[in-house]
């Protein structure tokens, strides 16, 4: 392992892993410290996870005061934490709430659930023929089997085939192919309302509506992933709400629990009353910890005057956006809430001694490479899509601050 200027460049993790990596030491806040030192903007939060930012003391002191008091039980018993989130979640729309650990765990399970539900007695039709699942061009649900099969983006896909049967996919938001596709032999239809890692390509109302009238209809399970849309980065609890979306199933995990690793299935009745003791499970999921600091996080982030200030934010970052993209000749804004991003189509020459290698590059890759070097820290998603997911704390002037770098970022390519 080699370290220069923050890069750690020779390590031991799998070559899926970027060659060089930048070493963080410590945040506060929106913005990180790398272990030289240097101070970034983060407008990524950790692939729109720290919500709340970083160096939260109120995160620590719920955290340490738990695992003073119990960290692990296993799911053979249950403890206050586990019992307090799971009413906060299921309010009262959900019957019940399967904790995981991660978001293709969560889409896995919701998957499992949407077959047994079907197996066990959806009308119209139960028995083993009606398995099927419905997913969607630039969808993004995770990388275990289940939720990869449901991802159907071939660098992801090819080169770990075959994949998990009887998954089909249709065009997003293309009401005909789904009225045209959908039908008693599927048991469930799994849609982002924002394709965070497709592109950010957002629902329309009229796909929303169509989704559940077809699901109705043919009685599927329709499961909305909220991993990265959900607790308050669209603007709302489930940004499903936004577009009319009905979903069955919810599936949340990034923000749930302050950082550390926590998903949630909401199940409604029809689902939970049809599934037996023991069929389904995980040793880690709900441990007092995690579920501790999701209380905690859950009642900051659906709080009404922090999620109007989420929609205001937003609004902010889309305007910002739209004006980037009108002065540098950018793509379409996409996204929505504090999910946000634009097209940067194109490449760019990067001289020698510029950020990065010299030579050709895609304008997406120069533009998020000059930011890291000036300070910046941007996500990526779809093929050039420069994707913008800050914590949802920032203040209006540091969004102000992100939108001159990038800009600045912009005029030096
Ligand atoms: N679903 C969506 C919409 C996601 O954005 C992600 C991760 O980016 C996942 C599922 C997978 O989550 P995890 O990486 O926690 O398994």
């Amino acid at each position: 392992m080699q370290i220069k200027d923050a890069i750690v460049t020779d390590h031991r993790f799998p070559n899926a892993f970027s060659a060089e990596l930048l070493l963080l030491d410590h945040g506060r806040g929106c913005r990180l410290t790398d272990a030289a030192g240097k101070s970034y903007l983060d407008l990524g939060a950790g692939i729109a996870v720290n919500a709340l930012g970083y160096g939260r003391g109120d995160l620590a002191d719920v955290a340490a005061a738990q695992m003073r008091k119990l960290v692990h039980v296993s799911n053979l018993y249950t403890t206050g934490p586990a019992l307090e989130l799971a009413g906060k979640l299921t309010g009262d729309r959900f019957a019940a709430v399967q904790y995981m650990n991660s978001g293709a765990e969560a889409n896995e399970s919701a998957v499992k659930f949407a077959r047994m539900y079907a197996h066990r007695g959806a009308s119209g039709g139960a028995g083993a023929g009606r398995h099927k699942i419905l997913t969607f061009t630039g969808a993004f649900h995770g990388r275990t089997y289940g939720a990869l099969a449901c991802t159907p983006t071939p660098k992801y896909q090819e080169p770990f085939g075959p994949m998990l049967p009887g998954v089909e996919v249709a065009p997003y938001n293309d009401v005909d192919a789904l009225r045209a596709k959908l039908d008693g032999s599927f048991a469930g239809v799994i849609v982002e309302v924002v394709q965070g890692e497709g592109g950010l390509a957002a629902m329309t109302p009229e796909f929303a509506a169509a989704l559940n009238a077809a699901c109705a209809e043919h009685d599927v399970i329709l499961i909305a992933d909220e991993v990265q849309t959900g607790l308050g980065r669209c603007g709302r609890l489930f940004a499903s709400d936004g577009v009319g979306l009905k979903p069955d199933i919810v599936t949340l995990a990034k923000p749930l629990a302050g950082g550390l690793p926590l998903s949630a299935v909401l199940l409604p009745a029809a689902v939970n009353d049809r599934l037996h003791f023991g069929e389904h499970g995980t040793t880690f999921g709900g441990g007092p910890v995690t579920c501790a600091l999701a209380s905690h996080v859950f009642d900051i982030l659906t709080d009404a005057a922090f999620l109007a200030a989420v929609r205001e934010r937003g609004e902010q970052l889309r305007q910002g956006l739209e004006s980037l993209r009108g002065k540098h000749g950018l793509g379409p804004v996409v996204g929505a809430g504090m999910l946000r991003g634009v097209h940067v189509p194109g490449t760019v020459h990067v001289p020698d001694g510029g950020a990065g290698p010299a030579g050709e590059q895609p304008r997406i890759q120069a533009l998020s490479n000059a930011l890291r070097a000036g300070g910046v820290l941007v996500l990526r998603s779809g093929d050039d899509v420069m994707r913008l997911a800050p914590p949802l704390v920032i203040s209006a002037d540091e969004l102000v601050e992100g939108l001159r770098r990038i800009d600045a970022a912009l005029s030096g390519l």
